[in-house]
């Protein structure tokens, strides 16, 4: 197979926004170490190959969520034992950043499971972002679907990351969700993107969908005008009580496919290994890793899932010679890590041009 025509020069730093079904599914279809080099590629053309961003996560309204994503242990529809909070006092959610700041983490995420945040909460919400922002950490949060107006006073708060997830593809969405549609959720992303706060924006993998459907859903992001600054791919935590419970399990090659073909199609960005980790191997963890993810999420918690410890991770990062990010803003220095490995690439056998390979 000619892979050239697969593959991007991004040594213009040009990015691609036209990606089609079909050449999508040929890259999902490579073989597997040329995906995984192809993927590398990509990848060191916009970043340090040995860095990885961390975030921790933190719920500061469980449960009690009136919409019916079928993998969701929040969601109001399942009965799986859930114990229902409300939001969280400011103070208390200031606390548990210094502790996350402490574990190492650089990005401080807030989720609250709701439809959209109620009107009377914003004033917390805008106190959260800005206590937390005080320590020195990047603020996220993961609130439900924004109206323009709730996007621009977040934005105006300080918030640096709002996560909306697509979770699947358009085609295989209502087999998922039938609570919010699939366009509300592209509408909350432009609101985001238009308030001038960062996109973070990905899946689930291991819902039942196709890789058709994996292809369609990364499409839909890379095809955007500005490709999402963070890409969280998740691997189904299957939860009891949800509809999802007893679903086939995710084969883990096929998980790191996934994040190879996000990362060639969106090389510069941060590709986030997210829920699932906890029943992932080191090995599984590594190869993903290899195929370009280099973000996660640290702490024993993912709003109301397990996740490893944060010191199980530092270990792992030891083995792997990882090293962390420090913030965003800081380690973003797209422009510097291209000429470099550009520079490189022309004595370094390690960089080589992509778009003249084939196989
Ligand atoms: S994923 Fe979010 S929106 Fe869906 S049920 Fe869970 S908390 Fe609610």
């Amino acid at each position: 197979m000619d892979t050239a025509s697969l593959l991007v020069d991004y040594s213009t730093n040009n990015l691609k926004h036209d990606w089609n079904l079909d050449s999508v599914l040929q890259l999902f279809e490579l073989p597997f170490t040329d995906l995984i080099f192809f993927a590398q590629q990509s990848h060191r053309m916009f970043f340090d190959p040995n860095k990885v961003q961390t975030s921790t996560l933190l719920s500061i309204k469980t449960g009690a969520c009136p919409e019916d994503c079928k993998y969701c242990p929040q969601s109001g529809h399942y009965n799986t034992g859930l114990k229902k909070e409300k939001l969280l006092q400011v103070q208390a959610v200031i606390e548990e950043a210094k502790k996350a700041k402490a574990a190492g983490a650089t990005r401080f995420c807030m989720g609250a499971a709701w439809k959209n945040p109620p009107a009377k909460e914003m004033p917390y919400l805008q106190a959260m972002i800005n206590g937390v922002k005080q320590l020195g950490l990047e603020t996220c949060m993961t609130l439900g679907t924004l109206t323009k107006n709730q996007a621009t006073a977040l934005a105006t708060a300080g918030l640096d990351f709002y996560n909306h997830n697509l979770d699947t593809s358009e085609e295989f969405y209502s087999n998922i969700i039938t609570t919010r549609t699939y366009s509300e959720r592209l509408q909350t992303l432009s609101n985001v993107r238009q308030s001038g706060i960062n996109v973070c924006s990905g899946g689930i993998l291991g819902m039942g969908e196709s890789v058709a459907d994996r292809a369609s859903m990364l499409i839909q992001l890379a095809n955007m005008p500005k490709h999402p600054e963070s890409v969280p791919i998740n691997m189904l935590v299957k939860v009891k009580g949800t509809p999802l419970e007893n679903i086939k399990d995710l084969d883990g090659i096929d998980f790191v496919r996934t994040i190879a073909v996000a990362k060639i199609m969106m090389p510069k960005s941060y590709v986030r290994l997210s829920a699932g980790r906890q029943q992932m191997t080191n090995e599984l963890q590594a190869l993903c890793f290899v195929a370009g993810a280099n973000s996660i999420f640290l702490g024993d918690k993912l709003l109301t899932t397990k996740n490893p410890e944060a010191s199980e991770d530092m270990q792992l990062f030891k083995k792997l010679g990882i090293t962390t990010f420090s913030t965003f803003n800081d380690n973003n220095k797209q422009s510097e890590i291209t000429t470099s490995v550009t520079s490189k690439k022309n004595s370094n056998k390690l960089y080589y041009d992509a778009t003249t390979a084939s196989v």
